[in-house]
Formats: structure tokens, sequence, C-alpha cells
């Protein structure tokens, strides 16, 4: 069980703990009635009276209700799965901190965790490429892949491959699409606590659905020919498609693949003509790829505008080590950045 992330609500009404409240009182009254039914039989003079009330007590420890085990593959979803679940079941990660899922390289625990889940939530739109096998010849529960199920019509990659961008959480709205499909497959796990379930994810898309205006209210604030950005990987397409800004990137939508020569000529051409401001680095990409963005820079004249969070949130109680706050920290980058002198 792993409580390094952070849980944002936490009722002090949890059901499960209210059961268990009442069964253990009863098992402490049981044992009280045991003893004096003992004391009276042995007409209260036993010359060993804890060894035989010790064969008779009823058990006062019983045990806990059935508690659902979930996992999540990407930080993202891990945090938006404790905010959901609060203290009700248990709630593990496989990714960590900074770690890029297109390349992620599996742990030997991952498949044991994926085993004992009734939950697995993943992104999907092959995201998670190298777990796709580990989780399709492990899961004994349910598989959620989030952004297909929240996203009908996924954007297209830039590259030939046709395959879909599964950034999807890049535009909040669909991350609240995310929120109602995880809340669903929570409550079919786990009815006895609809209602609990049902509050934390009201609460947690309140804060949702004040989010998306923020962020589209700070990028409006950028006068319309400085609102574009170049990025190391292709994840921004949501972004730039929700909150009205252009985005390029040096590669696709994976980061298994490497720049071409003449896609890097092409970039700076871009970045030349159009006057770029800033070129932005990423948290959870390769530090190769990081370096060729700073030398795309130093050959244009842009400046490095900071770095953003695509894949990955910072590590637990950072400022952008929650989705919410990942959100923010990107949008006030790019905008401050882009705004210029
Ligand atoms: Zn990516």
């Amino acid at each position: 069980m792993n409580h390094k992330r952070h849980p944002i609500f936490v009722s002090t009404t949890h059901p499960p703990i209210k059961r268990r409240g009442a069964l253990a009182r009863l098992a402490h009254h049981s044992a009280w009635i045991a003893l004096i039914a003992i004391f009276l039989i042995d007409g209260g003079c036993s010359e060993r009276p804890e060894a035989t009330a010790r064969q008779v007590i009823p058990r006062l420890d019983p045990p806990e209700p059935q508690r659902l085990k979930i996992v999540s593959t990407t930080t993202m979803i891990e945090d938006l799965v404790r905010n959901l679940v609060g203290n009700a079941a248990d709630v593990s990660g496989i990714m960590r901190a900074g770690e890029d899922p297109h390349i992620y390289d599996a742990r030997p625990r991952d498949a044991e965790q994926i085993a004992e889940a009734d939950l697995v939530f993943t992104n999907g739109f092959h995201l998670e490429a190298t777990l796709t096998n580990i989780i399709k010849n492990n899961a004994q529960g349910t598989v959620i892949p989030l952004a297909e199920k929240a996203v009908a019509k996924p954007l297209m990659g830039n590259d030939k491959s046709g395959a879909a961008d599964p950034h999807c959480w890049m535009n909040v709205d669909y991350f609240r699409g995310y929120l109602g499909h995880a809340l669903e497959a929570l409550i079919s796990a786990d009815p006895a606590n609809e209602s609990y379930y049902r509050d934390n994810a009201a609460r947690y898309d309140a804060q949702l659905a004040e989010l998306d205006p923020w962020i589209k209210n700070q990028i409006a604030s950028v006068p319309k020919g400085r609102r574009v950005m170049v990025t190391s990987h292709d994840a921004f397409q949501y972004f730039a498609d929700a909150y009205d800004i252009e985005v390029r990137a040096m590669i696709g939508i994976s980061t298994a693949e490497a720049p071409r020569p003449q896609e890097i000529e092409k970039l700076e051409k871009l970045i030349r003509d159009r006057k770029v401001q800033a070129l932005f680095l990423e948290t959870s990409v390769s530090p190769t790829l990081n370096t060729l963005i700073q030398k795309s820079a130093e050959a244009t004249g842009a400046n490095i505008g900071g770095t953003l969070y695509s894949d990955s949130l910072d590590q637990p109680f950072q400022p952008a080590g929650t989705y919410l706050g990942m959100m923010r920290h990107n949008t006030s980058t790019i905008v401050q950045a882009l705004q210029g002198s």
C-alpha cells in the first residue's frame, strides 16, 4: 500500500471505518458477556482464571472489510484516482514522478501489482506501450483505459503512423471525462461506498471546472501573433486545440522516436520566420531531446521559456505534484515566456 501521494479530500464519515466500529463494539460486548459467564460457571474462584478465559474469549479484532485494490499507470491518473477514492480503497501507482510513459521500463513488481488489483486505470491510446502486454497477461480485475473511454474522437499524431494522440489530459474537459469514467467503474466495483465516491468526484470536478476557463483566460492574455510554442515532443496538441495556441514539436507524439536533421532544420526555420519567443524543455523526456531544444534555441536566438510537465507530474508535495498544479505551472510558464518584453 502506497500512501506517498496526497489525497486532497479526506472524509470524516468514512463508511468502512463506521462498519468496522460497529463490528468491533459488538465483539467487545460479546467478549464481556463471555467473561462474565465463565466467572459465574467457575464460581469466581478458579485457580487459573486467566488460562480458562483465554480458551473461550471470542476474537476481539474482527477482520477488516474487503478493501478494493486499485492500480493506476501514470502519475496524472494516480492523482485523479486518489482524489476520487479518498481513504476508502488502496491506491497505488506504477510510474513515478519524472518517468516517461512512452518508454517506461517495467519493474518486476508491476506484474504482481496488476494481478492483485480489482481495478487497473490506464490512459490508453498506446501511451503505456511497454505495459500493454504485462497488463493483458496479468490483470485479473477490470482494466479501464480512461482516455479511450472519455475521448471519442482523438486527435491524430502529425507523423504518418496514423496513431491516436494519447495526451488527452492536456485538455481539462477531457480530464473531467476521465473522472466521470473512473467514478462509474469505482461505483460498480464498490457500490456500498457510492455516495462517498460521488461526493469526492463532485468536489474534485468543481476544481477542474474552475481550472479550464482560468487557462483559457491566461492564454488569451498573450497577443495572438506571439501565441506559438515549441516543445521537444508533441504532447501539447490537445492543449493547443482547447486553449487557442499553436504548438510545434521537434518529434512526434511518442518519445520513442529520434528527430531527423531535416525536421530540426524545418523547425528552426519556423522559429526564425515566426519570431517564436520561446522554446520549452520537458521534465519526462530524455536529456538528449532537451539538449537538442537548447541547441535550436541557441541557433535561432530564441529563449528557453522554462520547463513543462507533459507526461508526468512533479514529485508529490511539489507545486506541480498534482494535476491541478501541473496545469497551472505549465500555463503560467507558457504565458510568461511568450508575453516577452
Ligand atoms: Zn508524450
